[in-house]
């Protein structure tokens, strides 16, 4: 018998992956859990049927949630990443030896339960001293925090579900308020492809425009997520991700020696040069 995973994009688009064998299918307290084998793609991820990872192209979206900021901060020391339980967020902070502290914030204690089981390759940096997992929702973390963090990851759901209030504007006011003075917020943008992803990506984007005197838009190339076409948000109280990549801070990211298979400082600076209806959808929240 053959067995499809299939993921509706939008109400006329589907995704399909032909599945080898299902591991996992479970019911957490916030969503349900589903680990598939394929030839393609290899072991993925889903959460109440959404792609999260796959083993084969999760090295793109974890290297350019990362990496993109890391090279725009001079000294990033502590880290806050809010979602992330499949650990590869944190398995790419962790190659930094300037960075002391990782706070992981995930809501979900069975997803990296989970991946701990079946996604060595994600979650292979949990056990760093430097990282301190707490299981609550990050709306709530963050609320409490001031002056504390240098960088700011949210590597969350979709707003639907339990990632819903990761963007609101109370949300991103708190990441303002958890930043350093020198701090820079990242986070997953969503899709400007189809209409349902580039509501959420307008959405957000105008919402962090009111908090944030830097906010730039980037891109990647993400075979598995809807369209393929996704996006992330980095704003930034002082330094701009373009206007301060300059020959010193690609030298100086160039030098820790870094082997990133996607990632690299030609394509830090590619990367914000977006198509004109993205740039059009984007202005019209600013
Ligand atoms: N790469 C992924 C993507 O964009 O599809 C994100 C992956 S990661 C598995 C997302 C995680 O965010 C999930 O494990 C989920 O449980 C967690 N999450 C959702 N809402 C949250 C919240 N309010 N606080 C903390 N974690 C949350």
């Amino acid at each position: 018998m053959k067995l499809w995973y299939t993921e509706k994009h939008s109400k006329d688009a589907r995704f399909s992956i032909k599945v080898e064998r299902q591991w996992v299918s479970q019911q957490s307290e916030f969503q349900k859990i589903d680990v598939m084998e394929s030839q393609e793609f290899g072991r993925f991820l889903t959460l109440d049927g959404l792609m999260m990872l796959t083993e084969k192209d999760e090295f793109i979206y974890h290297d350019m949630i990362v990496h993109v900021a890391m090279a725009t901060h001079p000294q990033v020391k502590r880290v806050l990443v809010i979602g992330g339980g499949d650990g590869g967020t944190v398995r790419e902070l962790a190659r930094y030896d300037c960075v002391e502290r990782i706070d992981l914030v995930e809501i979900d204690s069975m997803v990296v339960q989970v991946c701990r089981e079946f996604f060595p390759q994600t979650t292979c940096k949990l056990e760093d001293s430097r990282v301190h997992i707490h299981f609550e929702d990050g709306l709530r973390f963050v609320r409490s925090k001031e002056d504390e963090y240098d960088l700011i990851i949210v590597d969350s759901t979709d707003p639907f579900g339990p990632g819903e209030g990761l963007f609101t504007r109370e949300f991103y006011g708190n990441c303002y308020k958890a930043l350093k003075l020198e701090g820079i917020m990242v986070n997953q943008h969503e899709s400007p492809y189809y209409e349902k992803y580039a509501e959420s990506m307008r959405r957000a984007h105008s919402r962090i425009v009111d908090c944030f005197p830097v906010c730039r838009v980037y891109q990647a190339h993400i075979p598995t997520y809807p369209s393929g076409h996704w996006l992330f948000g980095l704003a930034s109280k002082k330094y701009d991700p373009v206007l301060d990549f300059d020959q010193a801070a690609q030298e100086r990211w160039e030098a820790l020696g870094l082997h990133t298979r996607y990632y690299n400082t030609e394509l830090h600076k590619g990367c914000f040069a977006l198509p004109t209806y993205v740039k059009e959808l984007l202005a019209e929240r600013e």
